[in-house]
């Protein structure tokens, strides 16, 4: 039997307005993506939107 090598899902997209986690994703190391979501805060900040690594 052979174990499969499983990556938890450490990132994070989270909301730089409101803190809410948009999403999470498989990473091998605690990952936090900043964005806007897409109701309320985006429209707010739409010219603001980036991204941090
Ligand atoms: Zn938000």
């Amino acid at each position: 039997m052979k174990l499969q090598s499983y990556t938890p899902n450490m990132g994070t997209i989270v909301c730089r307005s409101c803190d809410a986690v948009l999403q999470t994703f498989p990473a091998e190391k605690v990952t936090t993506l900043y964005s806007f979501c897409d109701s309320h805060c985006k429209s707010r900040n739409s010219s603001a939107v980036s991204i941090k690594r």
